[in-house]
């Protein structure tokens, strides 16, 4: 199945990634001098934020892995671990951050811990963002043939996992120093060389995404504004390392935009998905159901229908007619004007008996060839007569020549009811109405003939 993730971005979707593209890095302009102003402190912020990408970088996670098990494209695994990577490392993160859960942290975190998992969580995302895309090469061709695509899917998601695990392990036991070392005549971010490298992994990731994949389709798109609120996530971050302020505040918001948009990018393809399936499955139902060349009920739902109409009606005691119609001399009209204005007669013909029926239960369906059959649920036989009359007048009223001794398209019709408490079954039903049409055939066409079985 195509993924709409790796078909091409159309034009609006481009204006749109663009405009996000835009606001985001406005956004950091304008809070980026302002990076160092305090605001008001908002305690739960943090913990809410991380919360807030642990639970969106799963759900992108799971759905991209999800969808490489779909469309086995590499980059869509790929990316999955890169977002599992991210959920682990922003809960380790939370976990280990002191004064969230306890004082110091929990799992004995260090006084470093914390903002070491931090590094490593900016640092891992683009890198392995980086390696996704290096797989890239692969589409827009086929997917590639995976024989056991959901142990691939385990795996790309899965080793990533570990990674943050393990990276875990270190930031706790591996008593490292501050990883914010500052030459203050150096460099004019707080995160000091470390910050430097993170920003860099995040422009070099756009780079590689841009160059490989020429924003051509959908998820090229997101993934670079995704990598771009990375990239000011870090930015602000490194450019404010102090809690609390604006570019605190608004560096967490960009860590929530980073998997946000991807988990809503792929919510978007799921609904899209979603809505061309139940479009495909309406329409797979019409022409199942439905004859191509007159629009009525084809044999096949005739078959099903009428027996269910045929229990309905002994089950409740109701009647059940049925009325099978015929166009008179049909050979010779195709004969006289050709099969094609004969199709165009049969549609009009069709379009006529269906006009006469009147109940939502009543249904017209094309038996085969030019005949038709109106089936009359809770309908006795005087009732159905006079139906079935109606349809013979209905085709009349349409006036269309016909080469035969009336000069008129006609239709002969047979009516036949099963009275309630009858013993019959479905098919004794439909030979009487047959007998009874060719009754109408044999008094000269035209006409409607009834017979009770
Ligand atoms: P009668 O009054 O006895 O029913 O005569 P008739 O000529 O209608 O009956 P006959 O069974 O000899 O011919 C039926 C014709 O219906 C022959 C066939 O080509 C035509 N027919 C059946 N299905 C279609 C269709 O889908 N399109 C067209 N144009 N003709 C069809
Ligand atoms: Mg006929
Ligand atoms: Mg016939």
């Amino acid at each position: 199945m195509d993924s709409l993730l790796i078909g091409p971005a159309t034009r609006k979707q481009v204006v749109f990634a663009g405009t996000c593209a835009l606001f985001v890095l406005l956004t950091l302009m304008i809070a980026g001098p302002r990076a160092h102003q305090t605001l008001p402190a908002i305690t739960p912020f943090m913990p809410m934020c991380a919360l807030t990408v642990f639970t969106t970088s799963g759900i992108a996670a799971f759905l991209l892995g999800a969808r490489f098990t779909v469309t086995p494209q590499p980059m869509l695994g790929a990316l999955g671990g890169a977002y599992a990577f991210t959920a682990i490392t922003v809960a380790l993160q939370l976990l280990m951050f002191p004064g969230v859960f306890t004082r110091t942290g929990l799992f004995g975190a260090g006084p470093q811990s914390a903002a070491w998992m931090w590094v490593f969580w900016h640092a891992g995302f683009p890198l392995l963002v980086i390696l996704a895309a290096l797989t890239r090469d692969r589409f827009p061709s086929k997917p590639i043939e995976l024989p056991d695509i959901d142990r691939w899917a385990w795996a790309l998601i899965g080793v990533p996992i570990v990674l943050a695990a393990a990276l875990g392990i270190l930031a706790i036991h591996a008593n490292l120093s501050t990883p914010f070392h500052t030459a203050p005549e150096t460099n004019a971010l707080s995160g000091g060389r470390t910050g430097f490298v993170i920003c860099s992994l995040d422009v070099l990731a756009i780079v590689v995404v841009l160059l490989k994949g020429r924003l051509r389709t959908v998820l090229d798109l997101w993934v670079t504004i995704a990598l771009l609120a990375s990239f000011a996530d870090a930015c602000l971050n490194l450019l404010s390392m102090d809690q609390f302020t604006l570019g605190w505040y608004v560096a967490r918001v960009f860590s929530m935009l980073a998997p946000g948009v991807l988990v809503c990018v792929l919510v978007w393809e799921v609904t899209v998905l979603y809505r061309e399936l139940s479009e495909a499955h309406a329409s797979l139902l019409l022409t199942s159901t439905h004859d191509a060349l007159t629009r009525v009920y084809n044999r096949s739902y005739f078959n099903d229908q009428f027996r269910r109409e045929f229990d309905r009606a002994a089950r409740n005691g109701q009647s059940l007619s049925l009325v099978m119609v015929d166009v008179d001399n049909f050979k010779d009209y195709n004969d006289a004007f050709g099969h094609l204005r004969g199709d165009v007669c049969l549609s009009a013909i069709a379009k006529a008996l269906a006009g006469t029926a009147r109940r939502s239960s009543d249904f017209v369906a094309r038996y085969g060839g030019e005949e038709f059959a109106l089936v009359l649920p809770d309908t006795g036989s005087e009732e159905a007569l006079v139906i079935a009359e109606q349809a013979r007048l209905a085709v009349m009223q349409l006036g269309m020549t016909a080469p035969i001794p009336g000069g008129q398209v006609t239709v002969s019709a047979g009516c036949a009811t099963n009275e309630p408490n009858t013993l019959s079954t479905p098919n004794a039903l439909v030979q009487a109405a047959d007998a009874a049409l060719y009754d109408a055939k044999r008094a000269g066409r035209n006409r409607v003939q009834s017979v009770t079985p």
